[in-house]
């Protein structure tokens, strides 16, 4: 029965360190900053990554959280790009356009365009940039494949 030898142990430090988030009645060890439970520790944790993410925000973009949940919505929780689900356990990427005037291309409230996922931020908007000519060949190259105006010259298409 190494747990209740454990359980003692663990109530004798709780005494002196209790977790700060748990309350009066538990016994659980808060061996973290704080100090905090193992469980309130990974809560305190997500929550100054989230308040990281929107400093940066804010700073980067001048968006506040609720502006980025009113994208969000109005996109329906989806990239704006290949409709995947975003914004779930990650936050979505925001796109701007970085031949903004305004920021000089470091992005701001003016130049963001939406919220897409990371694929899509990547590979599709980094590779490809912010000009749509190069989209609309993309878009032409899928209509007319060159290959067939070459292998398959008779046909119509
Ligand atoms: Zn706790
Ligand atoms: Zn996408
Ligand atoms: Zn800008």
């Amino acid at each position: 029965m190494t747990e209740a030898v454990e359980g003692e142990a663990v109530e004798a430090r709780a005494v002196v360190r209790r977790c700060v988030d748990c309350g009066e009645l538990t016994k659980r060890p808060a061996p973290y900053p704080g100090p905090r439970c193992a469980t309130h520790h990974r809560e305190k944790r997500k929550r100054d990554k989230e308040r990281q993410a929107d400093a940066k925000m804010l700073k980067t973009y001048g968006l506040t959280p609720e502006d980025y949940q009113d994208l969000l919505a109005s996109q329906n929780g989806r990239c704006a790009l290949c409709h995947r689900r975003i914004g779930v356990s990650r936050r979505a990427a925001i796109d701007h356009d970085h031949g903004c005037g305004k920021c000089g291309g470091s992005g701001c409230r003016f130049c963001v365009r939406g919220l897409v996922d990371g694929l899509c931020n990547k590979d599709v908007l980094g590779r490809f940039g912010d000009d749509p000519d190069r989209f609309r060949a993309i878009v032409d190259y899928l209509e007319r494949p060159p290959a067939q105006r070459v292998l398959n010259r008779t046909s119509t298409v």
